[in-house]
């Protein structure tokens, strides 16, 4: 829903979002020139997807010359640190000067150090979170980057951050009320869940709570769900794109709610998933991310399996970046599910503990507000005691994926198709 943007004073968050054209090309070669560079001379990953091309780093000049190297996936990442424990050398600093590690799912180890960058604190600013505001932040301080980075994004607007995590809805409807929270930041089924919450213990929720504002990411953000938050509840909501193993995130909304303005922070193509030759603005193809702005850890080219396309249009707000339009699906087998990755790989690992299951599928529907996870498993042997083996599979995937399954069915051999895929993602957007 595009809405009359209002620009502030002190709309920009800094000079990158206003670049010209001309200078935002000149930026972006200069700083990916010194990114190859530096990534050929210290992360000896980098160095081997180069040699391995047969190409140089002062062959990688613009962005158009980034199609000389592979595009590199989640799975590549997690197979080159399996091999090559912990970092898959990709880490382009010295051990110690390591500040702090995430683990995301694969399991991907994630080396940070201080570096100046604000990987989130750019779109929340967009979205117009300033000091005043108290801001509860519901992604999970554990583990995966989201918590922590966005805690931090927080404070670099100068409001007052609140750390409750995830999946303490009570306790957080609570401390929304009695600190006076105005903003929210997290997934928006979440936030849908607190307000059920509320209403359920007899609240009114707009009129009695000071929600002005809500960050999402990590789940898309449906149209329907836009229209009940900022219609019948008053919250002014915006959305960012965000993935972890490149940093941070990659596009966020202004205030004209028309799609995501790029950040500077990374070059982005939309590539052809199986060529990875780049497409046109316009076409939809595979989001690929290049950092570059992060001499920690190696990496070019990162394919994140999202599909999305980018158009450059003039926007009301006074950026002058392109914008990526919303995410419209997934290649591979991997999938997100209320804001975490579930993998093909990672699930595999966990069924070959379990000789009663012969075959397994994950289905991922979207039902009312909500993501919504099938396992189906295939017995070898219909007489095993299903309850344990339930309870069982379901700890184990939680322990491994981070998220509870919501269903676990047991049916007969050969049930599932001969060559079915092992995740289906069913949900739709609209
Ligand atoms: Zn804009």
């Amino acid at each position: 829903m595009a809405i009359k943007p209002q620009i502030r004073k002190d709309e920009y968050f800094d000079e990158l979002e206003v670049m010209t054209v001309e200078k935002r090309e000149a930026y972006f070669e200069s700083r990916l020139s010194e990114t190859v560079a530096n990534a050929y001379k210290n992360a000896p990953a980098a160095k081997r997807i180069l040699d391995d091309a047969g190409v140089s780093p002062s062959q990688i000049k613009t962005i158009k010359d980034l199609e000389l190297l592979p595009v590199t996936r989640k799975s590549d990442i997690i197979e080159m640190q399996r091999s090559n424990p912990p970092y898959g050398g990709f880490l382009s600093i010295p051990q110690n000067d390591v500040e702090r590690v995430f683990i995301s799912p694969g399991p991907i180890y994630e080396p940070m150090q201080h570096t100046g960058i604000k990987w989130f604190a750019k779109s929340l600013w967009a979205a117009g979170f300033r000091k005043g505001d108290v801001v509860i932040n519901t992604f999970t301080y554990h583990m995966s980057p989201a918590g922590i980075l966005c805690h931090e994004a927080i404070s670099d607007c100068g409001a007052t951050a609140v750390p409750v995590g995830t999946g303490h809805t009570e306790v957080t409807v609570q401390a929304m009320l009695d600190l006076r929270a105005t903003g929210y930041v997290g997934t928006p089924s979440f936030l849908m869940a607190i307000i059920k919450q509320a209403e359920e213990l007899g609240y009114n929720f707009k009129n009695d709570f000071y929600i002005k504002r809500a960050w999402f990411t990590g789940e898309m953000l449906a149209s329907s769900v836009r229209q009940t938050l900022e219609k019948d509840y008053d919250i002014d909501t915006y959305q960012a794109y965000a993935v972890t193993e490149p940093g941070g995130a990659i596009a966020y909304e202004c205030s004209c709610k028309d799609r995501l303005h790029l950040m500077d922070e990374y070059i982005v193509e939309i590539v052809n998933p199986s060529n990875g030759k780049q497409l046109t603005d316009g076409e939809v193809g595979e989001v690929v991310v290049t950092p570059v702005h992060n001499n920690t850890w190696g990496l070019l080219r990162f394919g994140t399996g999202d599909l999305s396309s980018i158009v450059d249009d003039v926007c009301p707000c006074g950026r002058t970046t392109k914008k990526l339009t919303g995410i419209q699906g997934r290649i591979g087998e991997a999938v997100k599910v209320r804001g975490m990755f579930v993998v093909s790989n990672q699930v595999e690992s966990l069924f070959a503990q379990y000789r009663e299951v012969a075959k397994w599928q994950i289905t991922v529907a979207r039902i009312g507000q909500r993501d919504e996870m099938t396992i189906t498993a295939e017995l070898c042997d219909d007489n095993c005691d299903k309850i344990k083996l339930a309870d069982e599979i379901g700890n184990r995937f939680k322990s491994i994926c981070l998220i509870n399954p919501d269903k676990i069915e047991f049916v007969p051999a050969d049930t599932l198709p001969k060559d079915s895929k092992t995740i289906v993602d069913n949900r739709k957007w609209d």
